[in-house]
This record gives structure tokens, sequence and C-alpha cells, in this order.
């Protein structure tokens, strides 16, 4: 199996707020050496970098109430990180990243051409509002390293973090006054990015995100697999 994985893939996850996306990359980061794109976390380098930047601060007032950034600041930010990376032949996870059609426009072509038209996938993560609302709702991270706590009966009565026994906390991104806003903002300007993947060629697998976190990760190691087979070497 793991040799099936080998080469390298770019994987994007693509799917509503609190389908897990970011658990289900963390898996494929430990069990495969991957690497994920810290989308939030290098537009936050952004702004820290240029506070008096009128265009920075625009963006950082987006960020703030929960809007999407524009999709040229982003996908520069993105590209600067992955080319390196890329270059190097290491696999990617992009789960934050393109969330508008603009994002997708520049990093979906660029991605095809560094990783080859065979080794780029879409992992859509489909969930239903309201159990994704409910996920959100009771969502916890730690302090250490930002390592997702998944809201499910065997985390519930966890109050450090297992991998580094870091205090837990709910992001104020997940604050419920700013989930709505979320999802219209994921329906209206994420979801179309599919339209884009597809136009480039790049296959896109559905799956169920309301099963269990293992369930769920079991069909994403069965996509790349198949993605892996299913064409040949370019
Ligand atoms: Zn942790």
């Amino acid at each position: 199996m793991e040799g099936v994985i080998m080469r390298p893939q770019a994987v994007f996850f693509v799917g509503a707020p609190g389908s897990g996306k970011d658990t289900q990359a963390g898996f494929l980061i430990e069990e495969f050496g991957f690497i994920q794109v810290p989308s939030s976390k290098l537009i936050l380098a952004k702004f820290a970098q240029n506070p008096d930047d009128p265009v920075v601060q625009e963006e950082k007032r987006k960020f703030d109430a929960g809007e999407l950034n524009s999709g040229p600041f982003v996908a520069e930010i993105m590209m600067e990180f992955v080319r390196p990376i890329a270059a190097q032949g290491r696999g990617l996870i992009f789960s934050g990243s393109p969330r508008t059609v603009f994002e997708a426009e520049v990093e979906v072509p660029e991605m095809v051409k560094v990783y080859g038209a065979d080794s780029v996938l879409v992992i859509n993560l489909v969930i239903p509002d309201e159990v994704a609302s409910q996920r959100i709702a009771s969502r916890r991270l730690c302090r250490a390293h930002n390592h997702p706590i998944p809201a499910t009966p065997e985390f519930a009565n966890i109050t450090k973090c297992p991998k580094d026994g870091s205090e837990l906390y709910v992001r104020d991104l997940d604050d419920p006054g700013k989930t709505g806003t979320r999802f219209s903002e994921y329906r209206k300007l994420t979801e179309p990015t599919l339209d884009i993947f597809r136009a480039n060629g790049v296959p896109i697998f559905l799956i169920d995100a309301s099963q269990s976190i293992q369930a769920i990760h079991q069909e994403v190691v069965a996509a790349l697999e198949r993605r892996a087979t299913s064409a040949p070497r370019q």
C-alpha cells in the first residue's frame, strides 16, 4: 500500500467548515509524510510582516470578520510556499486553499504543471450544514501546535492534547456567531472551485464526511491509491 502512495501527489481537501479537512490531513502527514500548506498561518505571517500596508490592512479586516480574503492575495502567498517544496518532490496537502475561484484559477494549473496531471486530486468531504455546525460549536484545538481535537465521542473527556499535553481552546473563528457567514461563503465562493479543478482535468473523489473519522480516512487512502494507479506516469 505504502509503495503505491510513494509517488508524490498534491491532494486538495475541499469541504465546508467542520467537515474534518484538517483531521484527515493530519493522518496523511503522519502516515505518509505529506507536507501541509499552512494556509491560515501563512496569511497571518503576511499580516505581521507588513502591518502598515493598506492592502494588508483590508485583508486583515476581512480575515478577522470571518470573510474570505481576495484570491490573488492568497494565491501568491500559497505559491511562494509551495514552489520550493514541489521542487523537492514532496507530497503536498491543501486543506484551506483555494477558497475562491480566483485562487483556484492561479493554484490549480500551477499544481498540475508542477506535479503532473496524473498526480493531483481533490477529496471533497460532503457533510450536511447541521452536522457540521454541531461539530464546530464543540471543536477544540491545542495551544502548542493547533492539533485539532474533533468533537466526536472518543475525544469528549480529553482535557489536554493527546500528542503534546498542552492546553485546549476553542478557536475564535469557531465562534457560533461567525459560523453562518463561513457556511454561506463556502457555498457561494468555495464550492464553485470544484468547476476549476474539473476544467483542469483533476478528478474529484466525493466522501461522506458524516461517517466516523476512521471510515473517512479509509476512503481517503483508497482514493489516493486509485489515483496513483489510474493513469500512467507522464
Ligand atoms: Zn497538540
